[in-house]
């Protein structure tokens, strides 16, 4: 039976993954696989982003319904408001109604295009913040709802301060829950946890957290997130690349460990989740999941 993240986070630290709608068969299959991997650990929910374009849309909908009819997950679809009127917005929310999907994470979506801060348009008639997505969606059905968080700002926000004062009205539209920008320093987020709370709101803020792969990724991440990718990082993640297999095998094992030292910072301080990226492949994931069961200090003795 599916659950509601609200009622799972409220048992204890919250243990997902996030996986994007694949393109062709190949990259079905390599999806499949990587979920079926992952399942073996049990995590408490799965994510599945949503595209800027049709039939990325439709994937994540079919991904969405095959992942509560044939697998033991349960699934967090994200939606964005993004070139959709409200009557399709409701038709989408009921379609996953219909396949038993309960939890939505509300997004207001980039806009379409190469570069994602691009001016926004919101559709005629659709909504223009997430957190009207928030209120459209309990409408509509049963659902535990999560909305985005920043811990370094949205890029579009002028500062910190209003950047948390929105997040907190968005919170306040109706979320059960949030789930961060991924981040590479834990004092961002706890930065922003601790102004949250401040402000009098008590929504979990689960944190997004992807392991690095390869060094390439690095300029995609700041492409899309529109955050700086922290230098000193960056500058170590340069040092170690290379062509040979060695050195793209040390970039690797440096942004696990990076991935797993930074999860353990946030389980030690109390975050009430960890949202590990996976890109669609179980390895890294695993790979920081056996270290943080293995304890503090067993990445670094991996990489030794
Ligand atoms: P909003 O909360 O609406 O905020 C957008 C901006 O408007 C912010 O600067 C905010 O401060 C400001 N604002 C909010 N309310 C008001 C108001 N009343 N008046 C004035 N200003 C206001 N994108 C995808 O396309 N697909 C995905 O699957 C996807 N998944 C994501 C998952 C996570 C965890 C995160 C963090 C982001 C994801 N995104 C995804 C990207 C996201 O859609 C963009 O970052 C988008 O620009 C912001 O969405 P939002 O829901 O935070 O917007």
């Amino acid at each position: 039976r599916a659950q509601s993240i609200g009622n799972l986070l409220a048992k204890g630290p919250t243990l997902s993954f996030e996986f994007f709608p694949p393109k062709g068969p190949d990259g079905e299959a390599q999806l499949w696989t990587a979920l079926r991997e992952l399942e073996q650990l049990a995590p408490s929910f799965v994510s599945v982003t949503y595209g800027a374009g049709g039939s990325t849309r439709d994937g994540t909908l079919a991904v969405a319904e095959r992942i509560a009819g044939e697998t033991t997950l349960t699934p967090l679809v994200h939606l964005t408001a993004v070139e959709h009127s409200t009557t399709e917005l409701r038709q989408v929310i009921g379609r996953l109604a219909d396949a038993g999907v309960r939890n939505v994470l509300a997004l207001r979506g980039d806009p379409p295009g190469a570069d994602p801060q691009a001016e926004w348009v919101a559709h005629p008639e659709g909504v223009r913040y997430a957190a009207e997505l928030v209120e459209l969606i309990h409408s509509v059905g049963d659902f535990s709802v999560g909305v985005a968080a920043f811990p370094e700002k949205h890029p579009r926000s002028a500062d910190l301060r209003s950047d948390v004062d929105r997040f907190v009205a968005k919170c306040r539209s109706g979320a059960d829950f949030a789930v961060t920008q991924i981040f590479f320093r834990a004092e961002d987020y706890l930065r922003l946890r601790d102004e949250v709370a401040a402000r009098g709101c008590d929504v979990p803020i689960i944190a997004g957290v992807m392991p690095v792969t390869n060094a390439r990724q690095i300029a995609r991440i700041v492409q899309l997130s529109g955050q700086a990718f922290p230098t000193e990082l960056a500058a170590r993640f340069a040092a170690l690349d290379g062509d040979r297999p060695a050195d793209q095998a040390a970039v690797r094992a440096f942004g696990v460990e990076m991935a797993t030292e930074l999860s353990q910072t946030l389980l030690d301080e109390g975050a009430p989740g960890l949202h590990l990226i996976t890109m669609n492949r179980a390895a890294a994931t695993r790979e920081v999941c056996a270290n943080l069961l293995a304890g503090p200090g067993a990445a670094t003795e991996d990489v030794a």
